[in-house]
């Protein structure tokens, strides 16, 4: 049936850059078997899925939506897909995405644009547009994609999915595509809180191939899924709600703190004086990391090789061919806040302020239990609208990347509607307490 949804839907929707449909019956058929023979089969088993086009798949091809890595297949599982081996999960295909996870809307792709199921003129958001959009159109159940400043929640705001941003180091992030490694995290899109706790059982946990990986017991987040919120402190972060958020939005959010209230949360103002240099902060570490991390990509191990006169032009053709416009600025960037001369200025500088967002962060949440805050200062915006304005494109990651920052945990659910676009509320926990933002997440869906 999902299959068949796809089909019918994917010419608009075009959230899949490959299709794995042989190996998605072939799975879901040794589940069937499982079931005839009794056996028990987990929660996720047979269910269609989908996984970001960043996540490892021995075998299949994880090309980022970047020409560098057009024909890059993975010679290993990532350890996100060796766990959901175990629970005989079922992937549909490898999703679209921006480039190398750079952006908030998955029109640098290099490949495709994605459209939003709820509008096609609209973007999915992103840069997990394609996983986001998969889940909204009923292509899938679930998926997996990567947030490194909001790339989960911000597009699952503008779908109208439920989308999680663990903790940073719950989930493992060997075998995914590095970006910006202090703030990268895999994260889960669903169609409610229930199913998102099912997915995040399934991949969560610690492993020993990532360095940054929390060692602790397994948990089961189902039993967070309770249905009471009576005496949950929820701190209002004013910074939040200021200029620039839309005024519907606004409405919609003031709703949805009505709603715990009468459910009997206690609603507490809090203030983080310093969330307003995020955006700054954000980009500068985000790029400074990128760069580094990207300049594996030399023509040599792997990936896309152009030949040039020397080594040098050959890096050089390969790097301007195979790299798009907004992985390249990412590149000046990051190169230049590293340089010597300008990397106390601002690197360094930018380092700091990440402290001091980290410890505003800190003291909201001594005060409450969780956070709640718009997802995204407006619902998805038109197709090409911000494409040759990355500032715009940058301030609409302000309620999103200091989080990442801050390695916290974030959960962005659906709480109304304007003029038929998804609005998106985010719930902010305290580290490796998924347990309460599910928990919260679920008493309001
Ligand atoms: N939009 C942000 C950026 O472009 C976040 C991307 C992400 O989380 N991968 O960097």
């Amino acid at each position: 049936a999902y299959i068949a949804r796809k089909d019918a839907v994917e010419p608009q929707v075009q959230a899949f850059l490959s299709d794995n449909r042989e190996f998605a019956l072939e799975a879901a058929a040794a589940v069937d078997k499982k079931i005839a023979a009794g056996e028990a089969i987990a929660d996720l088993a047979g269910v269609p899925g989908a996984i970001k086009d960043n996540i490892c798949i021995k075998g299949q091809y994880a090309t980022c939506a970047s020409k560098m890595l057009k024909n890059f297949k993975s010679p290993y599982n990532a350890t996100v897909i060796e766990k959901l081996m175990d629970v005989d999960y079922v992937s549909l295909g490898k999703t679209n995405m921006d480039e190398f996870a750079m952006g908030s809307s998955t029109e640098n792709s290099a490949f495709q644009i994605t459209h939003n199921p709820w509008g096609l003129d609209y973007v999915p958001g992103g840069s997990s547009g394609g996983s986001a959009a998969a889940v909204a159109a009923g292509e899938c159940v679930w998926s997996l994609g990567s947030d490194t400043g909001g790339s989960v929640r911000q597009p699952a705001a503008y779908c109208g999915v439920v989308g999680l941003k663990p903790t940073y180091g719950l989930i493992s992030r060997y075998g995914l595509i590095a970006f910006a490694s202090s703030l990268d995290q895999i994260g889960t899109f669903t169609n409610d809180v229930e199913d998102c706790a099912i997915v995040l059982n399934a991949v969560a946990g610690h492993d020993a191939k990532d360095s940054t990986s929390i060692p602790q017991a397994k948990k089961d987040y189902k039993q967070a899924l309770v249905n009471d919120v009576k005496g949950m402190k929820i701190g209002i972060p004013e910074e939040f709600f200021g200029e620039g958020l839309d005024a519907e939005c606004r409405k919609a959010l003031d709703e949805a703190i009505e709603t715990y209230k009468k459910l009997g949360a206690e609603i507490v103002p809090v203030s983080m004086p310093h969330v307003k240099y995020g955006i700054a902060a954000y980009y500068i570490i985000a790029p400074a990391e990128a760069s580094s991390n990207l300049a594996r990509y030399d023509g040599v191990g792997f990936g896309l090789r152009v030949e040039g006169k020397d080594i040098v032009d050959m890096y050089i053709k390969t790097r301007s061919e195979g790299f798009g416009p907004e992985v390249q600025r990412r590149i000046l960037l990051g190169t230049y806040v590293l340089s010597s001369g300008y990397y106390d200025a601002y690197y360094l500088r930018a380092m700091k302020v990440r402290t001091l967002i980290k410890h505003d962060y800190d003291e909201a949440l001594k005060q409450c239990d969780v956070l709640l805050t718009p997802t995204a200062p407006d619902t998805a915006f038109k197709i090409g609208q911000n494409s040759g304005n990355p500032l715009a494109m940058y301030l609409g990651d302000v309620c999103t990347v200091t989080l990442n920052l801050a390695g916290l945990p974030g959960l962005s659910i659906p709480c109304g509607y304007k003029n038929g676009l998804p609005i998106g509320m985010q719930l902010i926990g305290k580290a490796l307490d998924e347990e309460t933002l599910l928990r919260a997440a679920y008493t309001f869906e």
